[in-house]
């Protein structure tokens, strides 16, 4: 449906994995996030939403301190089936003034065709082709980690969120991910 937005990076050979956190900046999430990330060396790609890092700007500037790339995850968490073009570009704007970044995701990964045609001008519009699943209150968390695995190969993009609503799972999964693939020589990237 989008053919130019990135869902996976090209299989290298090279074993990375590009691990993306959503929803943040988040005060104790984030930074359970940045630590857990420093334990393993590893690097991340955090789309962040303009409204959480006005809130908390020390987080935000943590995160690029800690040598993550930032992208634009709209100003308020736009749904992009809703939102005129005009409202969806004001918020993507207002984002784009604290996030400064070439990354675009869709919250909820809508997007019309023509937005996403006007967007890929301007942005790398990155999708994802791993799903956590970490917002699901009600998840199965070895089931999930069955889907990890079975999805998760060279160049995948995995999807977890630095949000209230997902820490429960996010302290199970993510480390489980970093050692489970750092033990298997991935590295893991930011985009
Ligand atoms: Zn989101």
């Amino acid at each position: 449906m989008f053919p130019k937005a990135t869902w996976s990076m090209p299989d290298t050979g090279f074993k990375r994995l590009y691990l993306t956190f959503d929803d943040g900046p988040q005060p104790k999430v984030t930074e359970y996030t940045l630590g857990v990330l420093d334990e393993f060396n590893a690097k991340a790609t955090f789309f962040c939403v303009g409204a959480n890092i006005e809130r908390y700007p020390d987080i935000f500037q943590q995160v690029k301190e800690h040598g993550h790339s930032v992208g634009n995850h709209t100003f308020n968490h736009a749904d992009g089936w809703k939102y005129s073009w005009l409202d969806y570009q004001a918020s993507i704007d207002k984002c784009q003034e604290l996030t400064q970044s070439t990354l675009f995701r869709p919250p909820y990964g809508k997007l019309t065709y023509p937005k996403y045609r006007k967007l890929t001008k301007r942005f790398r519009v990155i999708m994802w082709d791993v799903l956590t699943y970490d917002f699901d209150q009600e998840l199965d968390l070895e089931q999930a980690w069955e889907n990890i695995v079975k999805h998760t190969r060279d160049g995948s993009i995995i999807v977890m969120h630095d949000s209230v609503k997902s820490i429960k799972n996010l302290k199970i999964l993510l480390p489980r991910i970093l050692e489970h693939y750092s033990k298997r020589g991935f590295q893991f990237c930011s985009l």
